[in-house]
């Protein structure tokens, strides 16, 4: 007799009534918090970025609370990976109800002078940021077609006004709205929904240490900077919170929409 080892679908028994999201660059910053936001809603959890650590991690503390991760290491700019991912949701969970597009080169990393960015540089960046996110949503629509599928980008007030040395991550995000608006007009027949957060100054890791080269004056700072009206920057926590509205039920009539969550900072 053959043996055959069950797949985790199987394994969970009737847990798998639960909603499987996926969650793209889930393992740091907002996408850890939108992980975490989740499973704390007895979603399943399939992360996935570059680095398989915080991935593990993020994946480990949410299988500690009793729940169900499943954590993979890939690029999303690599076409090979992104068609393993999907493979391997199908065959483990047979489904697929969210997909956050949340993985991007941002902070120092996205950053150059317009006049002399490589256009290596420049292609990278919308390959991470727009192609990425874009290749997930055609890969997650077979499995998001059916009432309830949603789709939440996150994009960046940079989409809607300029950053300093950001050309490429500003051009990345707006097209990330345009994206958001022209599959939320296409896939709506479908049942799926398709919503964007536009987050303002969010304190995560990498934020922190863009904010800390231009403190210690080893890289440039904007000459422009102004606080926000409501006085602080956002917390990760804050931007899961607003993701997993979008993906919720209770945000059934709302799709095509960019949701700015910047402090009021794009108010004045
Ligand atoms: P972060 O650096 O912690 O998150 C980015 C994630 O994307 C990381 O986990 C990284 O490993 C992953 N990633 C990068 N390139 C990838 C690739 N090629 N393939 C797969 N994964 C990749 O930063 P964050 O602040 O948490 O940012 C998360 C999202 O929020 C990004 O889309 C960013 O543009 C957006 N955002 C952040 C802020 C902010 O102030 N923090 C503001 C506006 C928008």
């Amino acid at each position: 007799m053959t043996e055959t080892t069950p797949s985790l679908a199987e394994a969970l028994g009737p847990e798998t009534d639960a909603r499987v999201v996926l969650v793209t660059g889930g393992g740091t910053g907002i996408g850890a918090a939108a992980c975490a936001r989740f499973a704390k809603d007895g979603a399943i959890i399939v992360l996935c970025g570059i680095d398989a650590g915080p991935l593990d991690q993020v994946a480990d503390r949410i299988r500690d609370t009793g729940g169900t991760a499943l954590a993979v290491t890939l690029d999303v700019t690599d076409a090979a990976a992104r068609a393993a991912l999907f493979e391997t949701i199908s065959k483990e969970f047979g489904r697929l109800d969210v997909l956050v597009n949340n993985a991007a080169i941002i902070g120092q990393a996205a950053m150059a002078p317009a006049a002399t960015q490589p256009l290596d540089h420049f292609e990278r960046i919308l390959a991470v940021n727009l192609t990425g996110g874009f290749a997930m949503a055609q890969l997650a629509y077979p499995l998001l077609r059916k009432p309830g599928g949603a789709i939440v980008n996150v994009s960046s007030v940079g989409g809607s006004a300029a950053q300093f040395q950001a050309a490429a991550y500003c051009a990345s995000k707006a097209g990330i709205d345009a994206l958001t608006r022209s599959l939320a007009l296409e896939w709506a027949k479908d049942g799926i929904r398709v919503n964007a957060i536009a987050p303002g100054d969010i304190r995560t890791d990498t934020t922190d240490a863009l904010k800390s080269g231009w403190d210690s004056g080893v890289t440039e700072k904007p000459a422009f900077t102004r606080p926000t009206p409501l006085g602080r920057a956002g917390t990760a926590d804050e931007m899961a919170d607003i993701i997993a509205f979008l993906a919720s039920p209770a945000a059934s009539f709302v799709t095509g929409e960019v949701v700015r969550a910047d402090g009021g900072f794009l108010i004045y």
